[in-house]
Formats: structure tokens, C-alpha cells, sequence
């Protein structure tokens, strides 16, 4: 769910995963194929590309990058796009089925494109995120056989996201809909029910929907610029049922408010009702301050462990990074204070720290807890969230992590242990540089990319740490994301 993209040199996509990959075959064949825009041909897929599209090969050996298809199908596929030594196709039909093809469950899965593996089936996903953090830290870190737990899985697979933003628009015959852009377009197909979002989004587009249509409210045209209603907002609290709303309008008013208002408070859990405008002609979504209309303006939500007796209340407002599936999020933050193996005298940094979520589960067991964060709004919230929660040992720095630490350093403060959640571009070099002066015994570094894990995985051995545990999570299933827990601890110098 972070998107910043891949920077770092050596960290190109890999194109082919799996280990049995021939190693005395170029991937990509030398030689020129006569392979044309609109043929069509058959490839038998070997492999998953990073953003989940097949890898298919051609009988004479042409590599084509083929969304909608399993490792094992042979498919016909049209070519759409040639490059020298690869191309993209179309998928046309599927000749034999992978054994690990199975029917999306969501009719518009195709169309849609959010979620890229829902034709694998969800042992074959996992097996595929396992493989895929396997490889990584072997072919960048160069770690060959470090012991890898098995990744932990969802109960289920679908309903897991407490977050969910849909665009409004209109149909041919000027009804408004709601429902997801179609592939890179910005054209909305209707399906008020995604199967990743709660069940009780259904409920409440239809009832927003029914109510523009009731008072004539128009949906907002990104061509023209007109019409009011541009994203619904939905947000759940999956431990307290809470349900927050916020609607993005395209000016300073909302029409019929009342019967709005009595439309969300029949819904089971709704709590607020907000709104916030955007006037622009952007696609960012929300821009402007969020303002109330009827309710709580924020939700609450619990994360806790029952193994470290720990229970922690976030208030999250529509505007705020919370993460996405809460239940994989509450194990992944028991694992980290597990790991982080802590006896109540230890300073601990926790760096892109967030709304603190992190900070506020270790800040229990530690003497005091340091989170560092980039966003200043995020360490509103976490300041927040400490206080709500009467905690006084932990203490927020707005800032890049890579410059905040080093000042701290400065000032003579030191962590005991650190604990690092980074966007998908890992963690800043001089951020490694200064942990590793720290000496911090142990490091828990919680990842999004096994690419730049591995990287910075491989700097931190190079420097006097050690790998001594890897647990993969799967916490985003049907989408190609997967979530490291990693614990390094210092080698005493002798
Ligand atoms: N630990 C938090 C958030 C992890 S997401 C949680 O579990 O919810 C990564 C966070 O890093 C984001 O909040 C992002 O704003 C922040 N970030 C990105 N670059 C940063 C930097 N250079 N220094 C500090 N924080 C950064």
C-alpha cells in the first residue's frame, strides 16, 4: 500500500523467479523473433512478473508478459505490443488450465485489474509470495540458505481491507454508479460490492446512490469539471464495528443533507458522517480539510495481543494512514515485539513510525519508546493516540528518519533496539550507516519489498548484524504484496 517505486540501483525488476529456472539459458533469447503486433500465438507460462501478469514463452522460445494468466496454463494469446527480446499480450483463451487456476469469485476481477492473483488459487499464492521473498534475499542479499518460516496465511482471503475509496459517475442513461476505474482509464464500471472491501459497503453505496438519484444530485464529470459528487469514503474498525463516511464534493455544499443523515443512521456501526471538498481538476482525492456533518468525525479502532496482554486504541479520521488489513497488521506487531524481545529498561526507536501504531505496542514493555515519521499529520495522530491511551514513554519526531536519527545520535541518544517499517524503497543508506554506530543489539526490520530487504539486509551483515529470523505474512491476498518480519541482532565484537 505504499507505492513510492523502486529507486535504488540492482533492484531492476526480475522478470523470472522460479529456482528451476534454467541457469545456462538466457532468459530473454538473443535472437530477433518475427513476431508481429496482432498475431496471435500459443505460450505456456512459467512464470508470475513482479505486478503478478504471466510470463509466457512462445514455442520458438519469445518471452510474453500476459496478465490474467497462472504459471502452468497454456493460453492463445493476441500480441499487442512487440519489444526486441520480449512483448505484451492479450490473454485470448486458455488452451489447459494450471492446476492452480481456479474462477475468480468476483465477476469484474478481469476488468478491474486491483487484484492480480485472483485466478491462482490461495495455496498457490501464498507458495508464490513465499518463493518470491526466498529468491530475493538470495539473488540481492546473497543469502543462501538462510531458514525462511512458512508465510503466514489469511483465514480468508477476501473482506479483508477496512479501507475503501470509490469513485461516483454517471451511466449512458445519466443514473449515477459507483464501482472502480476500469484498467488505466477513468472509465467507472459499476460494482458498488468488492470483494477485498467489508460487506456493509454494499449497503451504503446503494444508499448514496439511491439518495442522489432521489434529490437529483449529479456525479461529478472529471471532462467537464461538473456535477457534485466525486469519492465515497468508507472506513471500518474491525474490533469495534465502527463505520466512518466521507464524501468528496466538488463544491462547498451538500443538497438534501437530511435525508442523507437518516439514510447512514439506519446502517448498523455508521458513527460519522463527513465530508470534505475538492475543487480541483486532479486526481488526487482528498485535498482539503475534512468537516463534519452528522456524528464522530473520526472512528476507533483496538489493536492487541493477547500473548503480551497489550491492547492499544487508535482514533483514525478518514484522512489518516492506518493499515489496511488489521487483523495480519495485529500479528505482524506481535511478532515485532516478540522479537524485539524487550525487558522494560530498553530505549527503542521506531523508525517510519506512522500514527505510531507500532510505538504505542512496544511503548508497554519498553522504558521509552522514539517513533520517527515523515508525515507531520501522522505524528499529530500518534501523539494522539499516546495520550488516549495514557502513555507517556513515548516520545515522536516529525522527519526523514535518515535525518532525525543522526541528530539524535548527536544529542547522545541511542537505541537499544530498532525497529524499522519502510516504504517500498527500504531504508535511506545513511539511516543504515548511523543504526549501525548505534549498536543497537537487536533490529526488527518490518518490509513491504523483499527486494529492498534483502538490500539493506546485506548492508547490515556486512556491518556486525546477523539474520537470526524471517517471517514472511501474507496481508494483501489476491494482490502480488508481501509483508517480511525480519530479526538481525549485533555479532559481538570478540
Ligand atoms: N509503521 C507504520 C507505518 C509504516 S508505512 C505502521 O505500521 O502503520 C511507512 C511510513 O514511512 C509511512 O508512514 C511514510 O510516511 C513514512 N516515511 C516515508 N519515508 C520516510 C522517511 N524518509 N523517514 C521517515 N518516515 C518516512
Amino acid at each position: 500500500m505504499r507505492s513510492q517505486k523502486q529507486e535504488m540501483k540492482g533492484l531492476e525488476p526480475e522478470n523470472g523467479r522460479r529456482s528451476e529456472r534454467s541457469e545456462s539459458r538466457p532468459f530473454f533469447q538473443e535472437k530477433k523473433m518475427e513476431y508481429r503486433k496482432n498475431d496471435t500465438v500459443t505460450a505456456d507460462i512459467i512464470d508470475l512478473g513482479q505486478d503478478g501478469a504471466g510470463i509466457g514463452r512462445t514455442e520458438d522460445g519469445y518471452t510474453l508478459f500476459i496478465k490474467d494468466t497462472v504459471p502452468g496454463d497454456r493460453v492463445e494469446v493476441l500480441i499487442i505490443k512487440v519489444k526486441k527480446s520480449y512483448g505484451y499480450g492479450k490473454l485470448k483463451q486458455v488452451l489447459k488450465a494450471s492446476p492452480d487456476r481456479v474462477d475468480p469469485p468476483c465477476p469484474v476481477a478481469r476488468q478491474c485489474g486491483g487484484c492480480q492473483l485472483q485466478m491462482m488459487s490461495y495455496p498457490a499464492q501464498l507458495a508464490m509470495k513465499e518463493e518470491k521473498v526466498r529468491n530475493d534475499l538470495k539473488r540481492i542479499g546473497g543469502f543462501e540458505n538462510l531458514e525462511i518460516q512458512a508465510i503466514v496465511p489469511m483465514e480468508s482471503p477476501f473482506r479483508y481491507r477496512n479501507k475503501a475509496q470509490f469513485p461516483v459517475g454517471m451511466d449512458r442513461d445519466g443514473n449515477p454508479i459507483t464501482g472502480f476505474y476500469a484498467g488505466r482509464t477513468h472509465t467507472i464500471i459499476s460494482n458498488p460490492d468488492c470483494l477485498l472491501g467489508c460487506p456493509e459497503n454494499w449497503e451504503i453505496l446503494n444508499e448514496i446512490l439511491d439518495w442522489m438519484k432521489n434529490s437529483r444530485i449529479p456525479a461529478y464529470n472529471e471532462e467537464t469539471g461538473k456535477g457534485l459528487i466525486r469519492h465515497i469514503l468508507i472506513r471500518k474498525g474491525f474490533a469495534t464495528g465502527e463505520i466512518i463516511v466521507c464524501l468528496i464534493i466538488n463544491g462547498e455544499r451538500i443538497p438534501a443533507r437530511d435525508e442523507l443523515v437518516a439514510r447512514m443512521r439506519k446502517i448498523d456501526g455508521m458513527t460519522g458522517l463527513t465530508y470534505s471538498s475538492n475543487t480541483s481538476r486532479t486526481n488526487v482525492i482528498l485535498n482539503g480539510p475534512v468537516k463534519p456533518i452528522w456524528g464522530q468525525e473520526y472512528i476507533t479502532d483496538i489493536l492487541e495481543s493477547r500473548a503480551f496482554v497489550i491492547s492499544v486504541r487508535y482514533q483514525i479520521s478518514p484522512a489518516s494512514f492506518y493499515q489496511i488489513n488489521p487483523v495480519q497488521t495485529q500479528r505482524i506487531y506481535e511478532k515485532v515485539l516478540e522479537l524485539a524481545d524487550l525487558h522494560g529498561n530498553e530505549t527503542v526507536m521506531d523508525l517510519y513510525c506512522g500514527i505510531g501504531t507500532i510505538s504505542l505496542f512496544l511503548a508497554r514493555k519498553a522504558k521509552k519508546v522514539i517513533g520517527v515519521e515523515i508525515v507531520p499529520r501522522a505524528i499529530e495522530d500518534a501523539r494522539r493516540n499516546a495520550q488516549i491511551n495514557g502513555i507517556e514513554n513515548a516520545e515522536f519526531y516529525v522527519g526523514k528518519a535518515e535525518e532525525v536519527v543522526p541528530e539524535l545520535e548527536q544529542h547522545g541518544i541511542r537505541a537499544d533496539v530498532a525497529v524499522v517499517d519502510p516504504p517500498r524503497k527500504g531504508c535511506d543508506e545513511k539511516l543504515l550507516q548511523t543504526l549501525v554506530r548505534m549498536k543497537p543489539e537487536r533490529i526488527v526490520y518490518v518490509s513491504c519489498d523483499p527486494a529492498t530487504l534483502a538490500r539493506d539486509l546485506k548492508y547490515l551483515t556486512e556491518n556486525a548484524f546477523r539474520v537470526e529470523y524471517v517471517q514472511p505474512y501474507d496481508q494483501f491476498s489476491e494482490t502480488v504484496h508481501v509483508e517480511t518480519v525480519v530479526l538481525m541482532s549485533r555479532v559481538k565484537e570478540k
